[in-house]
């Protein structure tokens, strides 16, 4: 029986995994992460404002590896590197035949930035959004006492790609609602986006869309880089000084520490390089934000969950294929549109063919989209769940 091993339980391995589910053949698949869970970081900025509970935003890996039956087995280990054929992990070493890799990226922070302690964090760890919605909470609740009121708590959220405005604007939205709703005469919070463009690479009918938004809101932009951070100061390109409380940092990505260690062909970002069938060597395959994927015509496509599910598909054929002596198939992942959470409810939702549907609609579409995607999953993990339990009572 060949052995698959998926490293990483994201949008891109679970899709592989939910793909060799789907083929039926005589495999049997190991997904490894060095978390119990699958982090939905496309609704961070629900849980950061208290739209929705924890729960909302993970899917618990064991069980759902187990809905998939016999043969397919979930590690909870880190990945180290990957060397004759095997995957080497902190705890123990796994042995494969196929192998993807799914690590996807981290946040790249400012030099120096990471170090700020509890003053600054990203978005894209699941203990990063539990923080930073905790501290705002903490200050959402010192505005009620008198003495802390009178100041003017400052965030500053940096960079203006998707995640960057969506915080933004999220956040924005969540303290007005809440001076509105309770009718407080509280001292303010300040939310500035800071960031030379927004939404850059964007249709300028989306990008002006959002940033009428954002100012409805009373987002203040910006419009400028940040090129150091000292002890709760930004020093901005232009030197001009802004001092924040907390800082939120959405500036980049880079790929998961783990690639550094390994010695596949990489572009000047440290991104793994695949072929047109997404290899990166002869049973080695690399999927989603961890690798530098491409449309049909060669072009870069950004890194998304969709590009992320998209290629967790392809690969997971290309392996079977591959074991099946049949020809493999060429990557074309496409952008399917993109769906744009923009305060309360009011979403942007751009279509291939650059069709816009904004406010409470474009709101519906991104819940629907986002349902679509986990209700299946945390079916599927209930029914693992039980499974589990069966066989803990029958031994
Ligand atoms: C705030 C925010 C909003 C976003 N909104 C959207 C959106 O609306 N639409 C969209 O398409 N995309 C959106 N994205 C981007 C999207 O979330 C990413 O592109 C997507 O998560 C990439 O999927 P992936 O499978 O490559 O990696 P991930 O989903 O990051 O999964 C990687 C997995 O690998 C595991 N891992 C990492 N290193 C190791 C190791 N050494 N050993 C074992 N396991 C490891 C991790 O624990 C993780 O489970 C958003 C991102 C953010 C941060």
């Amino acid at each position: 029986m060949k052995k698959v091993v998926i490293i990483g339980g994201g949008y891109g391995g679970i899709k592989a995994l939910e793909e060799f589910a789907k083929l039926k053949q005589n495999i049997e698949v190991t997904l490894i992460d060095q978390h119990t869970y699958h982090y939905l970081q496309t609704e961070s900025y629900d849980l950061v404002t208290s739209k929705i509970p924890i729960q909302e935003t993970f899917i618990y890996l064991p069980t759902l590896v187990a809905s998939f039956g016999k043969n397919f087995y979930f590690v909870h280990d880190e990945a180290v590197t990957i060397e004759d054929n095997q995957v080497v992990c902190k705890k123990d070493s796994y042995h494969f035949d196929y192998c993807i890799i799914a690590t996807g990226s981290v946040t790249k922070f400012l030099k120096g930035f990471e170090q700020k302690g509890e003053h600054s964090l990203g978005v894209k760890s699941l203990r990063g959004a539990i923080h930073i919605k905790q501290f705002f909470e903490q200050e959402l609740f010192a505005r009620l006492e008198p003495q802390r009121a009178k100041k003017c708590f400052k965030v500053i959220v940096i960079g203006g790609g998707l995640s960057g405005v969506e915080i933004a604007a999220e956040m924005r939205y969540y303290f007005n609602q809440y001076i509105k709703e309770n009718a407080l005469s509280c001292g303010n919070i300040d939310i500035q986006l800071v960031s030379k463009h927004i939404l850059k690479g964007l249709a300028e009918k989306t990008r002006n869309r959002t940033i009428k938004r954002l100012q409805y809101l009373g987002v203040s932009l910006i419009p400028q880089y940040v090129s150091e951070i000292k002890e709760q100061e930004a020093i901005l390109s232009n030197k001009e000084k802004i001092d924040f409380d907390f800082a939120i940092f959405t500036g980049g990505i880079e790929p998961s520490p783990f690639i550094k260690n390994l010695s596949f062909k990489k572009d000047k970002r440290g991104f793994l390089i695949v072929d047109e069938y997404l290899k990166v060597e002869k049973n080695i395959f690399a999927i989603g934000d961890v690798a530098v994927l491409k449309d049909k015509q060669g072009n870069p496509v950004p890194p998304t969950a969709q590009s992320a599910e998209q290629s967790g598909v392809i690969a997971a054929k290309n392996i079977l294929h591959t074991i099946l002596n049949r020809p493999m198939q060429r990557a074309d992942i496409k952008l399917q549109g993109l769906a744009i959470a923009l305060g309360g409810r009011y979403a942007v939702i751009v279509t291939p063919f650059g069709l816009q549907i904004s406010g409470f609609l474009g709101w519906l579409g991104k819940k629907a989209i986002e349902k679509w995607y986990k209700t299946p999953l945390k079916f599927k993990a209930k029914q693992g769940f039980k499974k589990l339990k069966q066989c803990k009572e029958h031994t």
